[in-house]
């Protein structure tokens, strides 16, 4: 192992991180190992993690039973192209993911990440539209507040504020926004949460491929949870006015919300689905979006003939053993119970803080807790602060949160708490 001054040299004149500057430097951690919920760091301190690699290392780092699908799988092969060939592990994934996720998603598109998985819905609900022979069905109803990934369709959906669209202004596809769900998950109903949405509908019907929301929790936008009847809303307007409905799941998909996937919370399935983060138990990066029979025949009946996309590593069979491996292991666990606790928790030990005159909100869901600041977080100073009190939290904009593993233990959870207010009680 080098020394930890020549890494940190190296990587910081050569490699970006997200959301980086290549000029004004932020600090990096170098990391030797991890386990379970515990990150090891070069310099031998050891972080209890609170962000699960942004949402995706439900079940810790470092699992045996994900070690040993993984080494399985690397002695049959580490991959082979999916054009023309198949394999069990996609054909094993595939069949879970159509099982689990809602009726009547049945046909699924494997792909790289997120935001590939992203596209791959947009240019379906298109190639749809263009089938019908209704290319003037071509714009995207979305939220504000929402995001969906950093690639130029996505960037198109992601929130017109805090999202690219000012850097990117005129180069991106112009879509329609209505305002952010305010009615919260747990509060009463407010018809009048859905009007601007309903308004835009009836205006746009007939320009609009589709709508596209993370369902329940609007997560890099913004981490915030909105009433399920936002979605039973969606729902009837997008069958009344022939729109398709994209679930953006990435964030949400197995089990974050409490519920495997949080189109569940409203007993409603969209037209199609997107899935990634958690979908490898955060080994791979590996992506699906998901549609019915009926959305796939169609757009295949077009022009084409086909869907347009087949990436190099479609299906990976490395990603899709490890993922396989991955959603039978939280099958298999307690992961409802395991959720509530950890819910129960956090709004136990976080509740507290909305007393600090800093603090705006704090709210939790799932295995989701939220700090929300009246100002910005200054990462710079936070996350140094963070580290010396022995826990990994990635804060940003006005936000401190913690999405931990599901197995973590509530000593280790009540460390993190701990953590914030304490940083929190220097503020
Ligand atoms: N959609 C949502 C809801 C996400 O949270 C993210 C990632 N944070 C993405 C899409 C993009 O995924 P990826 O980073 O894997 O491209």
């Amino acid at each position: 192992m080098q020394d930890i001054t020549t890494l940190i040299d190296f990587d910081q004149q050569h490699l970006w991180h997200p959301y980086s500057s290549i000029v004004d430097l932020q600090p990096v951690w170098p990391v030797n190992s991890a386990r379970g919920v515990r990150i090891q760091l070069a310099d031998g301190r050891e972080l209890i993690d609170g962000m699960a690699s942004w949402w995706c290392a439900i079940h810790g780092y470092n699992h045996p039973t994900l070690n040993q699908a993984l080494a399985q799988q690397m002695e049959q092969m580490a991959h082979v192209m999916f054009g023309g060939l198949t394999h069990e592990p996609a054909v094993e994934l595939g069949r879970r993911l159509v099982a689990l996720t809602p009726e009547p998603l049945d046909k699924v598109f494997f792909s790289d990440s997120g935001s590939v998985a992203v596209e791959v819905a947009i240019k379906m609900a298109l190639q749809y539209w263009q089938a019908r022979e209704q290319r003037q069905k071509h714009r995207l109803l979305s939220l504000r507040k929402g995001y969906h990934g950093d690639t130029f369709g996505a960037m198109s959906v992601c929130d017109p504020v805090t999202g690219m669209h000012e850097l990117f202004s005129g180069l991106l596809p112009s879509q329609l926004f209505a305002p952010a769900p305010s009615c919260a998950f747990d509060a009463p109903w407010d018809p009048t949460d859905i009007t601007a949405l309903t308004e835009l509908m009836e205006q746009h019907h007939q320009e609009l491929a589709a709508v596209i929301l993370e369902p329940i929790v609007q997560g890099a936008g913004g981490m915030r949870f909105y009433h399920p009847e936002y979605l039973r809303q969606v729902r009837k307007l997008c069958d009344h006015y022939e729109v398709l409905w994209i679930a953006d799941e990435i964030a949400t998909g197995f089990g974050r919300s409490g519920r495997l996937f949080a189109c569940e919370h409203a007993r409603v399935s969209p037209d199609i689905l997107c899935l990634g983060k958690a979908m490898t138990g955060g080994y791979l990066s590996l992506a699906a979006t998901l549609t019915n029979t009926t959305v796939a025949e169609t757009l295949c009946g077009g022009a084409a003939g086909c869907f347009m996309h087949g990436p190099t590593f479609m299906a990976n069979p490395l990603a899709c053993a490890v993922s396989v491996a991955s959603i039978d292991l939280l099958l298999d666990s307690p992961w409802q119970q395991r959720v509530a606790t950890i819910e129960a928790q956090l709004n136990a030990e976080l509740a507290p803080l909305r007393q600090h005159p800093a603090v705006a909100d704090v709210r939790v869901l799932g295995a989701i807790g939220v700090v929300e600041m009246r100002e910005p977080v200054d990462l710079r100073s936070l996350q140094p602060r963070l580290v010396e009190q022995g826990v990994w939290l990635r804060p940003f904009g006005h936000l401190i949160y913690v999405m931990p593993a599901f197995v973590i233990a509530a000593d280790e959870l009540g460390r993190i708490t701990r953590a914030i207010a304490h940083v929190l009680a220097d503020t």
